[in-house]
């Protein structure tokens, strides 16, 4: 294999040799490749895409690179999983995980941190406290036996090669390629161990895929992969113009994902977890059609069972699921809102960047974070306000930062005189 020849043919927008882009793969894994060469390929990547045979060679290269889990035959049941490729608000496995294991599908998951103007799972879990994210994989598995229900850090030892080309990726503007994402989704998941995977791919504003176009693309490329890896992928195909459900800030989401498990929760949110619970039931070993998944998937939010699950989640991994202990800012400032009608926009990418300068996310990897602060939108898209009545309340570290972020705040709210309510659920590929 010669890496210089293998970009010359992408370049010129030939095919690459299925072997020879998984020795590529490989080599830049064991370090012995320059970032400037695997550079040079992911831009000319970007530029002439890959074939689906290149996409699913990729992919593999990238499980090859470290160890899998297989789920399944240690359990001996179907897993289930989910995964969404990042949004804002985006709590859903917190309450996801609950209703699938209450409902008698196992649920194992390996998560990720915030990455961008979007929240991490890990970072939602870590502000209950005593919450323990790193669990090894034999924990992970005798959890996921126990209780039915794990979630944990993804293994350093899970997809070496992703975790290498996704930093570059970072660094040279070559992210936001259907192939790439797919390869480095698909492949996380499938090293992963799940039998079957519903993928939440965020559309809108605030989300990697802008136009339903694109989202239907990269659903499509990702769906093909995990067949010809022998896992069954459901895609959900979900706006993202504004925030999912109320809460915007880590342990603001976990009160509001406990709040839906106990049978309340915003309207928005509740209706994502019931349709990717039940597909994910109809998925999984229980024999259910999707009419009876559904049926039992609204059951458990109102007779207990799901938040019984959380509760037994969160104390198996050293939590307290008590939600009095989550932390609590010190200020909480309640922005009126300056005119009466309808909310036309609430715009995800500026309320996500008001959370991220109260400090609720990251800016750098290594960054620590303030899991008590964030913002709960009181008005959504289409409900109508008077004047003065709040629009949202802040949550902050002190009354500066409140103040500052209040200002922002109001430049993400449209409002207007008539609703314009769109669809959550926008498309689904199975
Ligand atoms: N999430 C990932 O894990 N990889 C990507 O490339 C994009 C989003």
């Amino acid at each position: 294999m010669h890496a210089a020849e293998l970009i010359e043919l992408k370049r010129n927008g030939d095919e690459i040799p299925a072997a020879e882009l998984r020795e590529f793969v490989a080599a830049y894994a064991r370090d012995e490749l320059p970032d400037y060469q695997a550079a040079a390929l992911l831009m000319a990547i970007w530029f002439r895409g890959l074939s689906p045979g290149e996409t699913f060679a990729l992919t593999e290269a990238m499980v090859a690179s470290g160890e899998s889990v297989d789920l399944a035959a240690k359990l001996g049941r179907r897993v289930v999983d989910k995964h969404s490729t990042g949004g804002v608000g985006d709590k859903t496995t917190l309450a996801l995980g609950p209703v699938v294991a209450a409902c008698g599908a196992p649920f194992g998951k390996m998560s990720g941190r915030g990455l961008g103007h979007t929240g991490g799972t890990l970072d939602k879990l870590e502000s209950i406290p005593g919450f323990r994210v790193e669990l090894s994989t034999d924990e992970l598995i005798d959890q996921v036996r126990e209780i039915g229900l794990a979630v944990a850090g993804q293994s350093a030892d899970l997809v070496p090669a992703d975790r290498k080309l996704y930093a570059l990726r970072d660094v040279t503007a070559t992210i936001d390629e259907v192939s790439l994402i797919a390869a480095s989704i698909m492949s996380k998941k499938i090293a992963g161990g799940a039998s079957a995977l519903v993928l939440d791919v965020k559309v809108g504003e605030g989300a990697f895929m802008q136009t339903l176009g694109e989202a239907r693309r990269l659903a499509k490329v990702m769906r093909r992969l995990g067949q010809e890896a022998g896992l069954d992928v459901v895609c959900l195909l979900t706006g993202m113009e504004q925030p999912l459900g109320r809460a915007v800030g880590n342990a603001l989401e976990v009160r509001e994902a406990r709040d839906t498990l106990s049978g309340g929760g915003p309207p928005d949110f509740r209706e994502l977890v019931v349709v990717a619970a039940t597909h994910l039931l109809a998925l999984s070993d229980l024999g259910l059609d999707e009419r009876a998944a559904q049926e039992r998937v609204t059951t458990s939010l109102g007779d207990g069972s799901a938040l019984a699950a959380y509760d037994r989640w969160i104390r198996a991994q050293g939590g307290d699921p008590d939600p009095a202990l989550l932390p609590r800012a010190a200020v909480v400032l309640e922005v009126p809102s300056p005119a009466a009608g309808f909310v036309r926009e609430l715009r995800a990418r500026e309320i996500a960047a008001v959370a991220m300068a109260l400090g609720a996310g990251r800016e750098r990897k290594d960054a620590a974070i303030d899991h008590a602060v964030g913002i709960v939108c009181r008005a959504k898209r289409g409900e109508r306000v008077e004047r003065g009545e709040p629009l949202a309340e802040i949550h902050a570290r002190d009354e500066a930062a409140a103040g500052a972020a209040a200002l922002d705040l109001l430049g993400a709210y449209e409002i207007g005189e008539e609703p314009e309510p769109r669809p959550l659920v926008l498309d689904v590929i199975r």
